[in-house]
């Protein structure tokens, strides 16, 4: 069974593209997106092909902004990250599912509420700066209400990695990055290849517009 893709759809997975994924530096990463209104067959290709796309990046979510698209939506699959299984736990809609049913997940206007709990540093990276880590302080636990690609409303409660990523996503549809958040001796660190990557990214806009 495939919680995500409706079978009537399924002839949209033959034609999958990857796409450009945008770099630090592009504008539109910093732009908050626009709520997701249509919930159509261009937005299941739109998530089939952002989903391709951070597989072959080997990533763990990505969200519209990364593919030029200021978008209330993101993707996740955490399932690839090995050893990723231990590290959250989530409930959806009040239910414990089995993963597979759950993932891989598209959302849409997403809203997270972050819980109390303890706060947790970790190293994280992000597909718009290749290469490039620093910690990053949240919380363990969040909860996130969210519709599907049908336009269903549905509530996530997680902890863990799955909070982490969630956490991660939310904030790249606001047009907030992880460098905003990150631990300031880490920032400084990687200060210098976050400032020739923007020069890079603004370089190539200027010569071929993305
Ligand atoms: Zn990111």
């Amino acid at each position: 069974m495939c919680f995500l893709f409706p079978s009537a759809l399924s002839a949209v997975l033959l034609f999958v593209m990857l796409l450009p994924i945008r770099k630090f530096g592009d504008p539109v990463l910093r732009q908050k997106g626009d709520r997701v209104t249509a919930f159509d067959s261009t937005l299941t290709k739109l998530s089939v092909d952002m989903l391709e796309t951070m597989y072959a990046a080997k990533g763990i979510g990505l969200a519209a902004q990364q593919i030029g698209k200021a978008l209330q939506f993101f993707v996740v699959d955490i399932r690839t990250k090995s050893g990723a299984d231990s590290e959250y736990e989530f409930t959806l809609d009040g239910k414990t599912v089995p993963v597979d049913i759950l993932m891989p997940l598209a959302v849409a206007n997403p809203e997270v509420e972050i819980l109390p709990d303890d706060e947790w540093l970790y190293s994280e990276g992000c597909l718009s700066f290749p290469g490039l880590t620093g910690s990053v302080v949240r919380r363990e636990k969040a909860r996130l209400r969210y519709q599907d690609l049908q336009g269903v409303p549905h509530e996530i409660v997680c902890d863990g990695l799955f909070a982490r990523c969630v956490q991660h996503e939310f904030d790249h549809c606001q047009g907030v990055l992880f460098i905003d958040r990150m631990e300031k001796a880490d920032l400084l660190k990687i200060q210098t290849k976050v400032k020739q990557l923007k020069r890079e990214t603004l370089a190539r806009i200027k010569e071929f517009g993305a």
